[in-house]
């Protein structure tokens, strides 16, 4: 927060401050999430000149004199409302990744046209019991889809793709993206059977793509996978840049440094807004360069001397992986892979040509222990401790080739993803167990992050120099966190904007608003269902999982309604019947006086005895266990 409040007197920019041709606007401000959505006067409306709130939580003294760093005109373009009308507008539905890191997904609008920018998914948190996958709401998407003109994707990870063959399930889309994130994408919609009626469209860096109103600029940006891009978005209401995620890695492993001329000439020709990753917005300097991880695991290396190595990292950072099999070829080791995600993603990439592996370097995981200790790598999955993973396996010893022993050294070449602390530690502790030798986490910088700190923050606020801003890709706090970055640089807090999923940000030179929310929210995938596990589902997976069930079954007269045969009770998940037989002849018993009292009261409708039988065991069992399972009568008339 430091930096928030010195602020400094003057733009850091060397540019130093602009004189505005025309006063600036007051649009509305970033809103918290959870308040009411600002309502526009109709999505058609010129831009409502409201006074502007806070930005939320920042601190404005009422004295700040308003420095004229933002905004400006973009040169060469006629001043925009000097005549009356009203300047040409730009509508940004976020759909996805605010509020969240995952399924990152945005709808961009400008005369008619639309065009989508990513389609990704996230994994379940603990609470989604059973669910595999949780993709974005499509409605608004759908609703809209003959005015869509082409999906664009930044990068090939899980939350920029993942959601694509569910979204192509539904609509037709032609899909935009460099050479490595199409393979990454065709391979996921082989497994739907969807990559034969795809349109894909392979983009390139620096070579602009027409999509109806909008020009689209690809940008090379560093990331923890090659090939990812930003977005310059040209359309007739100015500049929009996405950079999807990025950092900025002077000494990067391939492509070069993220390509800061090309984003400083969108600056300096005039930006309209900035949509930029949040992911490391709290953590302050620059994020270490890739060499160093080089540089560490080389030393690890020497120190492994005749053991064997393991290394576990992510399939999808495949210049990790050429990394370390450039080490290994340095070391006169052989190198075999693990797990299907790592051996797909090599193969893949070798194919492109963004891998390369020397002749006869590497083997099958099956020649492994033909090869002694100290001449063979082993690359795997399961840096994340994911349950079925290949390294999961191995700490429980339950790995079909690999035996893990003494004679292992062992990286975890990637820190645990939030909310991952737990499985990771499980494996470290199973992988020491059986006596290698760990290195994880922190121990030796064997990991960078993919994502900008910081200082790289302020370098891509700086160069691209945008009128309004918008922190996107990120938890809250994450978003606040960017936000409040940006107004250390002299962005007035006005301009702005911490959206969230189903935002309508009505954006022009004059202004930026919200307008009428859309339709968004996350749609739970389970097996082959989509959509179909909703909040009552989860209620009783939850009621499952935390109580177990209780299960009544009686078979009655449906004449006179006495019992003809049982009750009998059933439990799963609550307590072991054989040891508990005394509660369970209980419950019998308090069944079986309900279905008396029901029968000296003439109740013959059956779902009211149920609810009975249902209320008279549940308080028996909570009297006698303090437990609440779940109860379910089962009555069969004859
Ligand atoms: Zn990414
Ligand atoms: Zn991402």
């Amino acid at each position: 927060m430091a930096d928030f409040e010195q602020k400094p007197k003057r733009p850091a920019t060397g540019n130093g401050p602009r004189t505005p041709r025309r006063a600036p606007k007051a649009p509305l401000a970033g809103k918290a999430p959870g308040a009411p959505m600002a309502k526009a006067p109709q999505p058609a409306a010129p831009m409502a000149k409201a006074p502007a709130p806070a930005a939320p939580g920042t601190n404005t003294p009422a004295a700040r004199p308003r420095r004229n760093y933002f905004p400006r005109r973009p040169r060469g373009q006629a001043p925009a409302a000097n005549n009356g009308t009203p300047a040409p507008q730009i509508r940004i539905y976020p759909l996805g990744g605010l509020g969240e890191v995952g399924k990152n997904i945005t709808l961009l609008e400008c005369g008619g046209d639309m065009i989508l920018v990513d389609c990704g998914c996230v994994f379940p948190d603990n609470e989604m019991y059973g669910i595999d996958l949780v993709i974005p709401d499509f409605t608004f998407v759908e609703q809209n889809i003959s005015r869509i003109r082409g999906l664009l994707i930044t990068h090939g990870h899980e939350d920029h793709i993942g959601s694509i063959p569910y979204l192509l399930k539904k609509v037709k889309l032609p899909i935009y993206a460099t050479k490595l994130t199409c393979g990454l994408i065709r391979n996921k919609l082989e497994e739907f059977g969807l990559a034969g009626s795809t349109k894909f469209v392979e983009i390139l860096p620096r070579h602009k793509v027409r999509l109806g109103c909008f020009t689209v600029e690809p940008i090379h940006v560093n990331h923890s996978i090659p090939d990812a891009v930003a977005f310059a978005i040209e359309s007739p209401a100015g500049v929009v840049i996405m950079t999807g995620d990025f950092k900025i890695d002077y000494t990067a492993l391939s492509g070069g440094v993220t390509d800061l001329s090309t984003l400083a000439e969108y600056g300096q020709r005039g930006v309209l807004a900035l949509l930029s990753d949040s992911t490391n917005a709290e953590r302050p300097g620059f994020t270490a360069t890739e060499q160093k991880v080089v540089e560490s695991l080389r030393g690890l290396f020497a120190r492994a001397r005749n053991k064997r190595i393991i290394i576990a990292t992510f399939a999808s950072n495949l210049n990790r992986v050429q990394q370390i099999i450039d080490l290994a070829v340095e070391d006169g080791r052989k190198v075999a892979f693990s797990g299907r995600s790592m051996v797909n993603n090599t193969e893949m990439a070798m194919e492109l040509g963004y891998m390369h592996i020397p002749e006869g370097t590497q083997i099958d995981i099956e020649q492994l222990s033909k090869y002694p200790p100290e001449k063979v790598v082993l690359i795997t999955t399961g840096s994340q401790g994911e349950p079925l993973s290949a390294l999961s396996r191995m700490a429980q010893n339950s790995h079909r080739n690999v035996r893990v022993g003494p004679g292992d050294f062992i990286i975890i070449s990637a820190n645990p993803i939030p909310g991952n602390e737990k499985s990771v530690t499980k494996i470290v502790n199973g992988l020491l167990l059986l006596g290698a030798d760990v290195i994880y986490e922190s121990m030796y910088d064997v990991h960078v992050s993919g994502h900008a700190c910081q200082e790289e923050e302020k370098l891509i606020l700086t160069l691209t120099r945008p009128q309004f801003f918008m922190p996107v890709h990120g938890e809250y706090k994450q978003l606040k966190r960017h936000a409040l970055t940006a107004a250390s640089l002299g962005i007035p807090e006005t301009n702005i904007l911490i959206a969230e999923n189903g935002s309508q940000v009505i954006l022009s030179r004059d202004g930026i608003q919200l307008g009428e929310p859309v339709q968004a929210g996350a749609v739970m995938v389970d097996g082959l269902g989509v959509g179909d596990v909703g909040n009552v589902v989860m209620r009783d997976r939850k009621h499952l999982s935390e109580d177990g069930l209780v299960i009544v079954i009686a078979t009655v007269n449906s004449a006179d309604g006495t019992i003809l045969a049982g009750p009998d009770l059933v439990s799963r998940g609550f307590v072991y019947v054989r040891e508990n037989e005394q509660l369970m002849d209980g419950a019998k018993e308090i069944v079986e006086s309900t279905f008396s009292h029901c029968l000296e009261e003439h109740t013959h409708d059956w779902n009211s005895v149920k609810t009975r039988v249902r209320e008279a065991l549940s308080s028996y069992i909570y009297r006698k266990t303090k437990r609440s399972p779940m109860i379910l009568p089962i009555l069969m008339e004859v």
